[in-house]
């Protein structure tokens, strides 16, 4: 497509450039076009996934994503438009399901989901594991290493004192 091309293929603005283009687009057309290619979406995405799989740049990611979103939310105008798509998303979700949360299907699949889900997870690490996934953005696998990890550690404690560290931990996070 190394063609001059006059105007824009999407909103017809008219080029100047002597040069031939490679793209029959515009420069504001162009990323909107090129981002609908499934091969440079997956593109796009396996770089994004390589980026963000080291630590220290994940959490840099979080950090600065955190602190846009806390100086965006001191414009009232943003807050509102940002409630107003939550409202929506919401009620598009609930147009579409018969089953609204909290209907008794939905839990009784809730429950089945997590039960196969987590079914490598004693219950009484359970909470842990959300935490980490949950508060601490860290992904499930490697959430999920670190809960074995604990569990080897505890069961070696345990084999060494014959004290449950996982009892003390509950009994500690209810007083
Ligand atoms: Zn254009």
């Amino acid at each position: 497509m190394n063609l001059p091309v006059p105007t824009c293929a999407d909103c017809g603005v008219p080029r100047f450039s002597k040069k031939p283009k490679k793209s029959p687009y515009c420069r504001r057309c162009v990323g909107r076009h090129t981002s609908r290619l499934p091969e440079r979406r997956a593109k796009a995405s396996a770089a994004m996934k390589a980026h963000l799989s080291d630590p220290t740049v994940r959490a840099h990611h979080f950090a600065r994503a955190n602190a846009g979103l806390r100086e965006a939310m001191k414009d009232p105008a943003f807050v509102e438009k940002r409630r107003e798509l939550g409202r929506r998303t919401g009620l598009l979700k609930r147009g579409m399901s018969k089953h609204p949360a909290g209907s008794p299907l939905r839990i009784s699949n809730g429950k089945k989901s997590a039960a196969t889900k987590l079914a490598w997870c004693p219950p009484e690490y359970r909470d842990e594991y959300k935490r980490l996934i949950k508060r601490q953005n860290i992904p499930a696998a490697e959430a999920r290493r670190m809960i074995e990890a604990m569990i080897e550690a505890d069961a070696r404690r345990y084999h060494a004192t014959g004290v449950l560290p996982q009892a003390a931990r509950i009994e500690g996070a209810e007083a």
